[in-house]
């Protein structure tokens, strides 16, 4: 009851006199539904929507006698509680209310058929498809044509996608008349439910003799081969999308699209962290100490770096503006150089005297880490002699 009670007066919704005809009542409708529609009106989609279905609903009940008498005798209590439509789809709702559109709303979906069907259910949109493609780094740099190819279902060359056997064409739906509907009653007779027809599955026809090729189902597996650019950046897991590639629609629907997913090999030098490039490479322990030239690899070849002397282990070295572009801003990122000290494990004799005569020079408390290193163990143990 309170439910019923908070409804706005179905009259008042659609803003004619309660005297007004059905046609009248069918020109209201129409003139709201465009106004309200999610996709077309301005400001607030949300309250839009609400409105649209508001309408819907209204529309519904005046635009048949029977039920509009007991609205006008009743009040909304005269009507089935079931009868809501604020949980409907507001596709389904067109798709109820098809005809008095006429396609006027080329498709939330995309219906693309060229108004061929009045009465006709739209065309449905075919399904997408997806494939991988594999880039190196330096396609990922670079980005790159690639050519692909996959399978996806066509139409049957043998039928056009009908399904039905050359010569022969597909008949009326005898259940629902062509519409690729059907109302049915619901309630006794208190409401009236619109269902896709079971028989055709909407199509509004269906085939006597089917096509050998494809068994009646107007479709064949195909091989297709299609060139596809990669922009420079981007990233493993990412999709390239071919509008148009996917799979045909049904009915004169627009054809789905193909999402092309990147995968990134992996780089024998370098990993990646976002745009910037990380590079290990191992040093010498002489070179880290004394410092010179290094030759390091970066995705355009070989450049040099100026290590410092006392260089120190896992010490990193930025090279600006040699990593990846960035696939929105193509800004590049840097390069990362980190060095790794490698001790020999092979002396020679010679090597051997040399760092025995180099380690006699030492003085373990003037090298700054090790001196805090010792610092530390003193105190350490310190306490515990006492
Ligand atoms: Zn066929
Ligand atoms: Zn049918």
């Amino acid at each position: 009851m309170s439910v019923a009670t908070a409804k706005r007066d179905y009259y008042e919704v659609l803003g004619v006199a309660r005297t007004v005809d059905g046609d009248e009542v069918k020109r209201a409708y129409r003139k709201l539904a465009m106004k309200y529609h999610p996709d077309r009106a301005e400001g607030d989609k949300a309250e839009a929507e609400v409105k649209f279905k508001e309408c819907a609903e209204a529309y519904e009940v005046l635009s048949d006698p029977q039920k509009r008498q007991r609205y006008d005798q009743f009040g909304h209590a005269g009507i089935n509680a079931q009868h809501d439509f604020s949980h409907m789809d507001v596709s389904d709702i067109f798709t109820m209310f098809d005809d008095i559109f006429g396609g006027a709303f080329g498709g939330r979906r995309g219906g693309g058929g060229a108004g061929a069907g009045g009465g006709r259910p739209r065309g449905q949109r075919g399904f997408d498809l997806e494939t991988h493609v594999e880039l190196t780094l330096q396609e990922v740099a670079t980005g790159a044509e690639k050519t692909i190819e996959f399978e996806r279902q066509d139409h049957c060359e043998t039928c056009k996608g009908s399904g039905a056997k050359p010569g022969s064409s597909p008949v009326v739906c005898p259940q629902c008349g062509g519409q690729g509907r059907v109302a049915q009653q619901g309630f006794g007779g208190m409401f009236r439910m619109v269902t896709t027809c079971p028989n055709c599955r909407g199509k509004g026809t269906v085939i006597r003799e089917h096509c050998n090729a494809c068994g009646g189902t107007g479709r064949q597996t195909k091989r297709r081969v299609v060139k596809i650019q990669i922009p420079p950046g981007v990233h493993e897991g990412q999709a390239v999308r071919l509008a148009g590639e996917g799979e045909p629609g049904e009915g004169g629907g627009p054809s789905g699209d193909l999402h092309c997913y990147i995968t990134v090999k992996q780089h024998p030098m370098f990993s990646r962290h976002a745009n910037d490039l990380v590079c290990q490479c191992p040093i010498s322990f002489t070179q880290a100490a004394l410092g010179g030239k290094l030759e390091v690899p970066t995705l355009n070849g070989k450049e040099e770096l100026d290590l410092p002397p006392g260089t120190q282990h896992g010490e990193v070295f930025k090279l600006k503006g040699k990593g990846l572009p960035d696939i929105r801003t193509r800004r590049s990122g840097d390069e990362l150089v980190q060095v790794l000290i490698e001790v020999p494990k092979k002396l020679t004799e010679k090597q051997r005297q040399l760092l025995r005569d180099f380690a006699a020079t030492e003085d373990h408390s003037v090298m700054p880490q090790r001196k805090g290193f010792l610092d530390k163990l003193k105190q350490m143990f310190a306490p515990l002699k006492d």
